[in-house]
């Protein structure tokens, strides 16, 4: 993995640190008294994997959901959730959560979720992919109308372990994913006990069943 993780500005194409993206964007799409949307960060902590993504000042946790399992998740249609301190926000809420917390729908609005603080996001309660999310900013233009991707993580460098080319599939052997480019696993092959996985742009790269594709909104 390395070390910076960087990414292209979707507007001015130009490319920064992910430390230096949110100061970026901020300027560079502007600010603006009429059309106010939301500039939020979602990555998963400690990975080179993160996404920048204006929305509407009104824009509901489902909508948000649903892009994530498009550009990010979405392996077999598992459950997800948005966590905050205090509060689940679930698909389906039945009122009581575990631990003292309370269940509401998804169908609520990101602002008033999120507060001034970060919500946690769940993917799949099994093989969990768990994602953080804020708002970075609630007064830039867009770049158009609904959610958009502005800035997203440039694919890390993956290499393929017997060549050192670039990596294409994840060969599992008892769970341990091995790298490898399309000749070389051709020359490894598979067999009854294995089984591969692309590699993908995404934070749930080898997990469950995930392989793409990415769409964005
Ligand atoms: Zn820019
Ligand atoms: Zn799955
Ligand atoms: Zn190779």
């Amino acid at each position: 993995m390395p070390a910076i993780s960087r990414g292209a500005c979707r507007k001015c194409e130009r490319s920064f640190a992910k430390s230096q993206m949110t100061r970026h964007l901020k300027s560079c799409l502007g600010s603006s008294g009429k059309e106010r949307k939301l500039l939020i960060l979602v990555e998963l902590p400690r990975s080179p994997y993160w996404v920048y993504l204006t929305a509407p000042n009104t824009v509901k946790l489902s909508a948000i959901d649903g892009v994530l399992r498009d550009l990010w998740l979405d392996c077999c249609g598992h459950l997800s959730s948005f966590s905050s301190q205090d509060t689940d926000y679930l698909d389906d809420p039945e009122g009581f959560g575990f631990g003292g917390t309370r269940e509401r729908s998804m169908n609520v609005s990101l602002k008033r979720a999120v507060g001034n603080g970060t919500l946690r996001y769940e993917y799949d309660f099994g093989s969990t992919t768990q994602l953080a999310l804020r708002v970075m900013d609630e007064n830039v233009i867009g770049l158009g109308s609904g959610i958009k991707v502005v800035a997203r993580n440039d694919a890390p460098d993956i290499a393929c372990s017997k060549c050192g080319g670039v990596a294409t599939e994840l060969l599992f052997d008892d769970w341990e994913p091995i790298a490898y480019c399309d000749t070389c696993l051709g020359s490894v092959g598979e067999d009854g006990e294995t089984y591969t996985l692309p590699v993908v742009n995404s934070p749930r790269m080898g997990v469950c069943a995930y392989s793409g594709p990415s769409i964005e909104p």
